[in-house]
């Protein structure tokens, strides 16, 4: 067997432990005799390991009482519908950051007024503007951020402190570091990049919001049926709730979210040193303080010396480093389960594919 460098941007690298755990267990969980994927989950096996999931989320992100923790289906982009179906009512307050902003402000829009409080859109999204900056109209019932822009490589590193309910969209630096959800309402996450395989978004809810949400609502739309249901309404992705399970068991091996953010740091200054350090060959898209340590963008000089630079690294077993379709360029994602050798190995690569170019 041969593992690459997988620098994917999601679905992505996953801790090598705990997919060899999952294979491990697959035929038995928990010695019931049958696979996760074979038991139902409203069996006493399936709900313990559930509680599980949501008392180490609790533990990891010390995520205080008042808030309810439940798994959704439909990805992000069903989120992007979910927040406003449930909150908006007079007008949503958008600070677009990229691409994924943009679409959850248009996805909301189906259900009312909605607008930017700031953007870096004009600038190609290269920056986040200043917390303080956004300008929050009248009768708006939240203002909504993502914090970590997944295309363009920025990343929040202070959130904006405001009057109304904070929601923020965490899919691609959920459990990269630790994080105060005191400050936000609703925090949502696709986990396919930090924490299992595309299937399930873990939602953090608090309390006095969900009171305020649209009970008119299909009851599959409404965050009030997750929470009364304990996200067992209908049947739960159960094995990707038991594979978010095992990697957040793995991150609190590794020393919890502290430790994993002081190698996402290392991890990251590793790649950014050799654009900073390459005379203009290699250009970060972002501006270094709104540098994303779990997506790092970056330009050649012209398109064509990428494709060849995506096409030898992979040769080198380096992959998934071309960007976005729509930006173009390069991006490495370095999530939590790429290793810091992941790391070093890429940036050897790219020193030596600009002495050869
Ligand atoms: N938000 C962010 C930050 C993303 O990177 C993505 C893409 N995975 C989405 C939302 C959309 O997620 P999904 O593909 O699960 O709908």
């Amino acid at each position: 067997m041969k593992r690459v460098y997988n620098f994917n941007a999601g679905p992505s690298a996953m801790p090598l432990e705990v997919l060899k755990q999952v294979q491990e267990e697959f035929l038995d969980f928990a010695h019931t005799g049958m696979s996760i994927v074979e038991i139902s989950h409203r069996s006493a096996a399936y709900q313990a390991m559930q509680d599980d999931t949501v008392c180490m989320l609790r533990r990891l992100l010390r995520i205080p009482d008042g808030y309810h923790i439940v798994f959704i289906q439909g990805g992000g982009s069903m989120q992007f519908i979910m927040h406003a179906a449930n909150f908006l009512k007079h007008r949503g307050a958008y600070i677009n950051t990229g691409v994924w902003s943009d679409k959850a402000m248009q996805a909301a829009a189906f259900y009312g007024e909605t607008y930017e409080a700031a953007s870096s859109k004009a600038d190609h999204f290269t920056y986040i503007p200043e917390a303080g900056s956004a300008v929050i109209k009248p009768d708006t019932d939240y203002v909504y951020i993502t914090s970590n822009n997944t295309i363009h490589g920025t990343e929040w590193h202070d959130f904006p402190s405001c009057n109304v309910p904070l929601f923020c969209d965490m899919s691609s630096d959920f459990l990269s570091r630790p994080v105060d959800i005191s400050r936000f309402d609703l925090v949502y996450a696709g986990v396919q990049k930090n924490v299992g395989p595309a299937g399930v978004v873990v939602t953090i809810i608090k309390d006095s919001l969900l009171v305020q949400a649209n009970s008119q609502l299909p009851l599959m739309l409404q965050y009030k049926t997750y929470v009364d249901h304990d996200s067992t309404y209908n049947t739960p992705p159960v094995f990707n709730i038991y594979f978010v399970n095992k990697v957040l068991h793995w991150l609190d091996a590794q020393g919890g979210l502290k430790e994993i953010e002081k190698r996402n740091i290392q991890k990251a200054h590793i790649l950014y040193q050799v654009i900073d350090e390459s005379d203009g060959f290699y250009k970060g898209h972002a501006v270094p303080q709104s540098r994303s340590r779990m997506n790092v963008t970056f330009n050649l000089p012209t398109p064509a010396l990428e494709a060849e630079f995506v096409a030898q690294a992979a040769e080198a077993s380096l992959i998934g480093l071309k960007g976005h379709r729509s930006i173009g360029g390069c991006r490495a994602s370095i999530y939590n389960a790429v290793t810091e050798e992941g790391c070093q190995a890429l940036a050897a690569f790219m020193m030596k594919f600009q002495k050869n170019h």
